[in-house]
């Protein structure tokens, strides 16, 4: 693994790069971004590269140091995960003790932790001390969905590097690039998983997720085509996925603005869903535009009402019998 191979993120990678080509590597970096976006990769690549015998700003992946990493067992990295779920303090104190030691097969020691969202205050605490007058040869990489949750002591002591989403475009020439995705499947995913790249790999190889998402069309189009009684048996499935209800939402959402956007083009290459053109063009000769955009604010607003609590059956019914009323 290099920085070849990272998707997306090119502005960090250079400025990383350009902190080790100017040999101006901070000692405490806090990446911050959503779950899955590719921070632990980044900061992997980043940390081999800091170790990487040759001393270039790429790793070069075949000196002892670069195995070392790739196997896991590299005495002076540490890659760090809370203990069940959270970091306590004894976690953190055990930690320092290592910290403190001279690494033993460099001049550096990288140190990555993961989900530090979740360091209570007692270990943040105990951590600012080494953030604060970290040895020389120490360099640590806090990963974080957001930084709201850490000490600002701690925040001000690291240098921040923001992650965001990655281009759709990107990912879905990853997905089909590096992981034989079909470029159907490509297109819908990418969008479906808004830039997040962990995301729209772990979707892109799901069984479940592909029959979820085939399913809630097929429900959709039941009711559409259908009488107020399917309203009823349909409104079953949501049940069932109650947990799951945000996704499915999503895929109707998706499904909804492909309708939009043909009853407004015509043209079926700008689709989404394009793998289920047949449907989409059935169901636009059904459906008036008003009437479509009416679906996309209703299925939005189901997706709020569910989120304030309100009572999940009644609210999937009205919603679904909002979609049948053409
Ligand atoms: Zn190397």
């Amino acid at each position: 693994m290099d920085f070849n191979e990272i998707i997306g993120h090119e502005n960090i990678i250079e400025s990383l790069k350009n902190a080790i080509r100017n040999d101006s590597v901070s000692h405490s970096y806090l990446f911050e971004g959503p779950k899955s976006i590719g921070k632990e990769k980044l900061a992997k690549v980043f940390a081999k590269t800091l170790l990487c015998q040759r001393g270039g700003d790429n790793p070069c992946n075949t000196c002892p140091s670069c195995m070392k990493i790739e196997s896991g067992n590299h005495p002076d990295f540490y890659m760090e995960y809370p203990d069940k779920d959270s970091f306590k303090k004894e976690q953190i104190d055990e930690l320092q003790r290592t910290i403190r030691k001279l690494p033993l097969e460099s001049n550096r020691k990288v140190y990555i932790l993961d989900d530090v969202n979740k360091m209570t205050q007692q270990a943040q605490n105990s951590f600012l001390k080494t953030l604060e007058e970290p040895p020389a040869y120490v360099i640590i990489i806090l990963l974080a969905t957001n930084g709201y949750s850490l000490l600002p002591t701690i925040v001000s002591r690291c240098q921040i590097v923001k992650f965001t989403p990655i281009e759709r475009q990107k990912i879905e020439k990853a997905l089909i690039k590096n992981y034989n995705r079909s470029e159907d499947q490509a297109r819908f995913i990418a969008v479906f998983s808004n830039g997040i790249i962990g995301r729209a790999i772990e979707l892109s190889s799901s069984d479940e997720f592909k029959m979820l998402r085939d399913e809630t069309i097929e429900k959709i189009d039941i009711v559409i085509n259908g009488d107020k009684l399917k309203v009823f048996s349909v409104s079953d499935f949501f049940e069932h996925n109650k947990d799951i209800i945000d996704e499915i939402l999503d895929i109707i959402l998706l499904w909804s603005r492909d309708l939009l956007i043909y009853k407004e083009t015509g043209n079926v290459d700008i689709l989404i869903n394009k793998d289920k053109v047949d449907l989409i063009l059935n169901q636009c000769k059904k459906l008036s535009k008003p009437k479509i955009m009416d679906i996309l604010d209703v299925v939005r607003r189901t997706k709020e009402d569910i989120h304030s609590n309100v009572n999940f059956q009644l609210a999937i019914e009205v919603m679904l019998l909002n979609i049948q009323e053409v």
